[in-house]
């Protein structure tokens, strides 16, 4: 490890760590692509959030609790690959971060996965005072300009653009297959106050088979994660919860091996026992 690099990391930490304490990795945490929501980072968003993330704790899987698994961003970088070109019609930017574990027993697993090269997802939550349209730049907030997101108006793709980002909360990191959604997924919010608003509601179908074929693939590989996927297939929201709360019981007890055993299969109050 560079010097260079140790004495950024080391100005996070209360006491001087040596380079084999550490592990060191980057992610991306977000882009200028348009998203599926039909949404993308202003250049101007991205270099604010550039200086925001710097210092911000990341966790693995949605699991604040287990605190030896968090990871520190120690540097932040905005690159841009002229080779890839986003929807828009624009150079590929991205928001890269250098991030830090420091290595202990209980991490040991997950570090290993990290460096085995696993395809790594990452959400950020962040707050955009600014949301306009990208074709007449009116902001949403002050009523709907006609345009529809996402349909295509002489070759441009009408998004929604986000800037005046006022804060960075936080980042949380999953490992995923590539062939599993690959890619960076971002959440964000007009205020603070509409995200601790946002977060008590029920996160919708498609988020949480997402997580669930995570975290599926986090405890048994591409097996699992297909396995999952079929078992998922005509849940209701309340079946999904309880699987997806399954895997992440199953992962806290270092498990690899899930079955799925539906007790009432009909009832949407079925128990799933993994
Ligand atoms: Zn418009």
């Amino acid at each position: 490890m560079e010097k260079e690099i140790l004495d950024k990391i080391n100005k996070f930490t209360r006491r001087e760590f040596s380079a084999d304490e550490l592990f060191v990795f980057s992610v991306i945490l977000c882009d200028n692509e348009i998203d599926r929501d039909c949404e993308r980072f202003s250049d101007n968003a991205l270099d604010t959030l550039r200086g925001m993330f710097i210092g911000k704790t990341g966790i693995f899987d949605h699991k604040p609790s287990t605190s030896n698994q968090t990871a520190r961003i120690f540097d932040t970088e905005l690159v841009t690959d002229e080779s890839r070109t986003t929807k828009n019609g624009e150079a590929y930017r991205y928001l890269k971060a250098s991030a830090y574990m420091v290595r202990t027993e209980e991490n040991r697993n997950l570090i290993a996965e990290i460096d085995g090269g696993i395809k790594k997802e990452v959400s950020i939550s962040c707050s955009a005072a600014k949301r306009v349209c990208s074709l007449c730049g009116k902001e949403k907030s002050q009523g709907n300009c006609g345009h529809i997101s996402g349909k295509s108006y002489g070759g441009r793709i009408c998004h929604t653009v986000l800037d005046g980002i006022t804060d960075a909360y936080e980042w949380s990191f999953v490992a995923v297959p590539a062939q599993v959604n690959a890619g960076v997924t971002k959440k964000y919010s007009e205020s603070a106050e509409e995200k601790s608003a946002s977060s008590a509601e029920l996160p919708d179908t498609e988020e949480i088979c997402r997580e669930i074929r995570q975290l599926a693939f986090f405890s048994g590989g591409t097996k699992s994660a297909e396995k999952a996927d079929s078992a998922m297939k005509g849940m209701s929201i309340n079946e999904l919860e309880r699987l997806k709360k399954g895997y992440e019981q199953l992962i806290r007890q270092h498990k690899t091996e899930v079955q799925l055993i539906p007790e009432k299969s009909e009832e949407s109050n079925g128990q799933f026992r993994i």
